[in-house]
């Protein structure tokens, strides 16, 4: 296969690609040698934060723009590496005079500012572990986070704070310190002004030299298929965000990088905050949230490079149609990605068309605290698949049996994607919830509770969660092949697909569909869409029903909840319901 010309490395330089031979590079790889990148400290220690910021003070990277931050209005303001250094520093002197000692939990509840990243990293410098809370968590998911976690202290806004916490905080045992950060105007009773309080603070820090497998992150899942679980990651972790920003998002130092995740998720902070600094690039932090006008706006101004967005953003942005797109300049873009959810084949030709890029898929979840499969810029691309795994890292597909699991051989079988542990930011744990970690392994692998399957090449195509997959007469239907045909036909905007319980079948497939502006639900556009999945899927694999509904309930990053879409069809007991976009703020 020849490479589709789908770079266009036109930043003002010729970039060439940091991973040009795939196979090269697996062969060649060790998680040594992706640690000598970094700089370490002395005796075996590191810190992520200390990689991220530190080891750039001395070098041109220092003063080159580490955040370009996008304020709700005005004018951008850019911080440097050493500016951002220096912030990070006030915050960790701040924490060490409060007492607080490494090992114990910093939560941050904030929106995109300035003070989020500087915090976050003043946290990992400290020793502490970092938390984020995504800032539109209304207050029952933030107070069931705080207890399981119990952290120390938590740094948040006056606005979010006055919101959501000033009615029980203050009495949660654990919690001895809220931390006020963005303008403060008044800081309420129990709390402390900590912009204020950091300009007293010195900007010289000693970052603490950690062992590798000392806690530096508390990740909640999205909770997509249930109560969120708390996944632990370490320190060490950092050899594997750096070197998958290099290898699967290809950032060399000159980009100009967005990536729209939250730092409230795992994304926006091993790809949104530490992945990027590692490496030495500028990022682009915008405080608003989509606006497909904006999100053009800024691709187009900031001169975006590459771009790390995920399914949902794209299914909006293809909503509103290709002539918006058209009407910027995107032509500084050169790297488009993807990941969160299946990234439908027709968003994939949608980049190809509207944008001149189609976009390079990647999976990983909360727990392998990195990307662990990906379509590189040296690799042909097929549209679906999720591209194969990163150098030093190995993928496989298993089938259970009564012994264990099984290695799957055969292309067309579908089975559990597994991963050969370790690797760096593997998870050490889901907090208070140690059997549910232990069976989450069998042997050297990790099971993944996502099925996938694997092609002659070597690529990997997810079919769905283990628990969205249906079994209908016979046939294990993953919900993303429908899915992905009923985002062909040009009305559909979003598309949920679950199984229903049936006598004969035993399930049957049904579908729900979000239209485009411009198209009204009827009889005959239904007919039309389950005619269309006849076709292409047969009538054993298409969907019986097809629902009309404004908009599919998904997590606030932005995934489809099968779950809810089943519990409600069903009649059955909602669930969590604490990362539902749209819940109760
Ligand atoms: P929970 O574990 O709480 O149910 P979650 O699994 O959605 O929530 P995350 O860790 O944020 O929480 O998401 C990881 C999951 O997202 C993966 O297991 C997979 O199901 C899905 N996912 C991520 N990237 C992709 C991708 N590129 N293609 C398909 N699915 C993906
Ligand atoms: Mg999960």
């Amino acid at each position: 296969m020849t490479p589709p010309p789908d770079q266009k490395r036109d930043t003002g330089k010729t970039l060439a690609p940091n991973l040009p031979d795939y196979e090269r590079a697996r062969a060649a790889f060790s998680w040594q040698q992706a640690r000598e990148e970094l700089a370490g400290m002395p005796d075996g220690k590191l810190n992520i934060a200390y990689e991220a910021l530190d080891r750039h003070l001395d070098t041109p990277t220092a003063d080159r723009t580490a955040i370009r931050f996008l304020p709700r209005e005005g004018p951008p303001v850019d911080i440097s590496y050493r500016e951002l250094a220096e912030r990070s520093n006030r915050f960790a002197n701040l924490l060490q005079e409060l007492g607080l000692q490494p090992g114990d939990g910093v939560y941050c509840l904030a929106h995109r500012i300035p003070d989020l990243y500087a915090a976050a990293l003043g946290t990992l410098k400290h020793g502490c572990v970092f938390t984020p809370l995504f800032s539109a968590f209304g207050p029952e998911p933030i107070r069931s986070r705080v207890e399981i976690g119990e952290p120390v202290a938590i740094v948040t806004t006056e606005r979010l704070y006055r919101r959501k916490l000033a009615e029980w905080i203050l009495e949660t045992p654990s919690v001895r310190h809220v931390l006020l950060i963005g303008d403060v105007a008044d800081a309420p009773d129990g709390t402390l002004d900590a912009d204020q309080a950091m300009t007293r603070q010195s900007a010289d820090y000693a970052t603490r030299p950690m062992n590798p497998e000392d806690r530096a992150l508390l990740h909640f899942t999205s909770g997509t298929t249930g109560k969120p679980k708390g996944a632990i990651h370490v320190h060490e972790a950092v050899v594997a965000h750096h070197i998958t920003g290099k290898h699967a998002l290809d950032l060399p130092p000159e980009d100009i990088y967005w990536c729209t995740a939250d730092p409230g998720w795992v994304t926006g902070t091993s790809y949104g905050i530490i992945s990027p600094l590692t490496n030495g690039t500028t990022m682009v932090v915008d405080e608003e949230e989509f606006d497909a006008e904006r999100w053009y706006r800024i691709l187009q101004d900031q001169r975006v490079t590459v771009w790390y967005t995920a399914p949902t953003a794209i299914r909006m942005l293809m909503k509103y149609g290709p002539e918006l797109a058209r009407q910027h300049d995107l032509s500084r873009l050169r790297f488009l990605s993807s990941v969160g959810e299946p990234l439908n084949p027709e968003s994939v030709h949608w980049g190809r068309h509207t944008l001149g890029l189609p976009f390079h898929d990647n999976w990983w979840q909360t727990e392998t605290g990195g990307i662990m499969i990906a379509n590189f810029t040296s690799m042909p691309i097929k549209p679906g698949s999720m591209g194969r795994p990163v150098p030093g890292v190995e993928a496989a597909v298993v089938r259970h049996t009564n012994e264990g699991i099984e290695l799957i051989n055969d292309p067309a079988e579908t089975g559990e994607l597994v991963l050969k542990t370790p690797w760096p930011s593997m998870f050490r744990g889901y907090l208070h919830e140690d059997e549910r970690y232990r069976k989450c392994f069998i042997g050297d692998w990790y099971l993944t509770g996502d099925l996938a399957r694997c092609d002659e090449d070597g690529y990997l195509w997810f079919i769905g969660r283990a628990d969205d997959v249906i079994k209908s007469s016979g046939h294990l239907i993953g919900p993303f092949e429908v899915e992905s045909v009923l985002m062909e036909h040009p009305s559909v905007a979003e598309a949920g697909v679950i199984g229903i319980p049936d006598e004969v079948a035993g399930e049957t497939v049904k579908a729900f569909v979000s239209l485009k502006p411009g198209f009204e639900p009827g009889e005959n556009l239904m007919k039309e869409i389950l005619g269309l999945a006849r076709k292409r899927l047969g009538p054993a694999v298409a969907p019986r029903q097809v629902e009309f509904r404004d908009r599919l309930p998904s997590t606030r990053s932005g995934k489809i909840m099968r779950r809810l879409l089943r519990a409600r069809e069903l009649g059955l007991p909602e669930g969590d319901t604490s990362t539902l976009e749209g819940g109760k703020e």
